[in-house]
């Protein structure tokens, strides 16, 4: 499976081609956590989650780091708005916003470094970037990267750098740093900073946002690594500005391939909170809504195009997500027969398992193709639709059954989102089934019936399967 992404570096797109081959290492600028995170946040980390699954998927071991900003200017200020220590005031939003990646299935990163715990590493890259001759103290004690002293500075962007300049003359004096399109490495302490504050070779200060993503995924995945990726305003400057301070501190290529998503709009608008045009993902569930169904609707779109938010998207993923449901619970029961001895029973009539092959190669193929979603979904659906015919007809056996339900299961290790949500099982009808478990194990045959019927007097349905007893809503 050969994938191929659209850089934004080269602004093309290219087959990936991992530095060590079978790994990719991947670094994620992560949530600042000074408040809930809102879907518009979330539709980039759905993007790169969608981006990992896709990358294991095709067998590649993925190392996924991705940071939290622990401390910037947001940060600090609620912290002593709320009066507590920083620490804490954090701590409730790191706390929610793992909470929110679990309710949306967003699989959990390798490592989630913290910047707090990584300011030495960043006193030390600032360092390597006075060495390099492109970092300057200015008067105001602040250290700021000199963007013309790097030649390289606006190849992300594609930036016109004599346009850069002239913008500068005009602007100048109005700065304490040398160039308008210089960017604080290191701020010197003042008194909003309170007692946030780390001594350093420069004084004490903090360390600016840039640096925090060039010292943390250079320390977790080297001086070069595979892919890094953001929403799309991450782009320019902060992207800019983790190369420029990453190449001009090691001499090496940070970054092969760089990727961006549009952003989640509202009415034309990207969703923020400046804008205050946003739901957090908690706004959404005490509407009723569910994680599954807003992670229906954060993958439905392509990841480069802008995706509109309304609630009419989300009462279509909860209509898509009930067809998939009542697929899946047709395929359960043509595949595990009532009273059968379970299983996938033989072809009865030699008819090939694998039609749902097709539908999962072209789920592969859009996958593929720059994180092709829709068309991926378009292939979950021509499975539902090719089993449904075929169950319609009957001309669907047990093991072609299993097959869809397999297939579905491979989609749904990309997707997250395909499996039914287990109804909670109630305590009588446990204790029924566990009874029923062990009667089976001492082949009491007629317990086991008499428990299968209290069982269905409380209204669930009790299958034996080669993998054990198999429960569902009757
Ligand atoms: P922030 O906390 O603002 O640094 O944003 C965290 C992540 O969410 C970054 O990758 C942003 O690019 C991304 N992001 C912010 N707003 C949106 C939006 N409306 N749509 C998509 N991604 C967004
Ligand atoms: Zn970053």
């Amino acid at each position: 499976m050969q994938l191929t992404f659209y850089n934004s570096l080269t602004r093309r797109v290219e087959p990936l081609e991992p530095l060590v081959p079978g790994t990719v290492r991947m670094y994620t600028c992560g949530p600042t956590v000074y408040n809930y995170a809102h879907i518009g946040n979330f539709r980039a980390y759905m993007f790169e989650d969608l981006l990992r699954r896709t990358l294991e998927y095709a067998g590649l071991k993925v190392t996924h780091v991705m940071n939290l900003t622990d401390v910037d200017d947001k940060t600090i200020r609620g912290s002593r708005e709320a009066g507590v220590p920083l620490r804490d005031y954090t701590a409730t939003y790191k706390k929610a916003f793992f909470e929110d990646l679990d309710t949306l299935g967003i699989e959990r990163a390798t490592v989630y470094p913290a910047a707090t715990d990584h300011v030495a590493e960043m006193i030390a890259l600032i360092g390597k970037l006075f060495e390099s001759g492109v970092a300057y103290q200015a008067p105001d004690k602040s250290v700021y990267f000199s963007v013309a002293k790097d030649p390289d500075y606006g190849k992300l962007a594609h930036l016109d750098r004599s346009g850069m300049r002239a913008s500068v003359r005009i602007s100048n004096d109005e700065y304490a740093k040398d160039d308008v399109g210089d960017f604080a490495l290191w701020k010197a302490w003042d008194e909003n900073d309170g007692d946030v504050k780390w001594d350093s070779p420069w004084g004490p200060g903090r360390p600016g946002w840039h640096i925090e993503c060039s010292a943390m995924s250079t320390k977790y995945l080297g001086e070069t690594f595979d892919i890094h990726t953001g929403g799309i305003d991450n782009l320019f400057p902060h992207h800019e500005n983790e190369i420029a301070q990453a190449e001009c501190a090691t001499g090496k290529p940070f970054v092969k391939l760089w990727m961006h998503c549009a952003h989640l709009r509202v009415n034309g608008e990207k969703m923020s909170k400046s804008a205050g045009n946003f739901f957090t993902l908690r706004d959404l569930l005490a509407k009723g809504y569910t994680g599954r169904e807003i992670r229906y609707v954060l993958l439905g779109g392509h990841y480069r195009q802008p995706l509109n938010f309304a609630f009419d998207a989300l009462a279509a993923a909860r209509t898509a997500l009930a067809r998939i449901d009542e697929f899946t619970v047709r395929m359960e029961a043509l595949a595990a027969p009532a009273g059968g001895s379970g299983g996938a029973a033989p072809s009865p009539d030699g008819q090939a398992p694998s039609w749902p092959e097709k539908h999962l190669s072209a789920f592969a193929a859009a996958l593929a193709d720059d994180l092709n979603s829709p068309l991926a979904f378009a292939a979950v659906f021509a499975l539902v639709n090719e089993g449904n015919r075929l169950a319609q007809a009957g001309s669907l056996d047990a093991a072609g059954a299993a097959s869809a339900l397999a297939a579905l299961a491979r989609m749904d290790t990309v997707l997250g989102v395909l499996a039914r949500p287990a109804a909670a099982i109630p305590a009588e009808v446990q204790s029924l089934l566990d009874q029923r478990a062990a009667a089976r194990q001492a082949k009491n045959w007629a317990e086991s019936d008499r428990l299968r019927d209290a069982i269905a007097a409380l209204g669930w349905t009790v299958k034996d399967t080669k993998d054990g007893q198999r429960l569902s809503k009757s």
